[in-house]
């Protein structure tokens, strides 16, 4: 798993750069966020779920048959809503509302 950063969409805002646990993200020249080691990226989907612009993919492994399908995510106040976007280009979205993120 790892992520892989569109700079055509980045803001450089650097909210990214501030949650990841590995200190993996960097602004680069242009100030635009930038991952080095992207084998060190152990998928904690911090990043993704900071970056309000959706400029960030996450890959799912081949481990869980990724297969090219990535992920994205897009806040709407309390809600999180989940994307996966599949080889063939179908859509599946699971939202979650924060407040209810710990309910069983
Ligand atoms: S959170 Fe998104 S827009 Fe902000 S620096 Fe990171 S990739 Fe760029
Ligand atoms: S998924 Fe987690 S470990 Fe990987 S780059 Fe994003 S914040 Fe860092």
């Amino acid at each position: 798993m790892s992520i892989r950063i569109d700079k055509t969409k980045c803001v450089g805002c650097g909210q990214c750069r501030m949650v990841c646990p590995g200190s993996l993200l960097y602004a680069d020249t242009a100030g635009k966020a930038e991952i080095r080691y992207p084998r060190d990226c152990w998928g904690c989907t911090s990043c993704i779920k900071e970056c309000t612009v959706q400029a960030i993919r996450f890959y799912l492994g081949a481990d869980i048959g990724g297969r090219g399908s990535f992920l994205y995510t897009k806040r709407e106040g309390d809600l999180l809503h989940w994307t996966i976007v599949h080889p063939d280009g179908r859509e599946q979205t699971i939202t979650v509302d924060k407040n209810e993120a710990n309910a069983y």
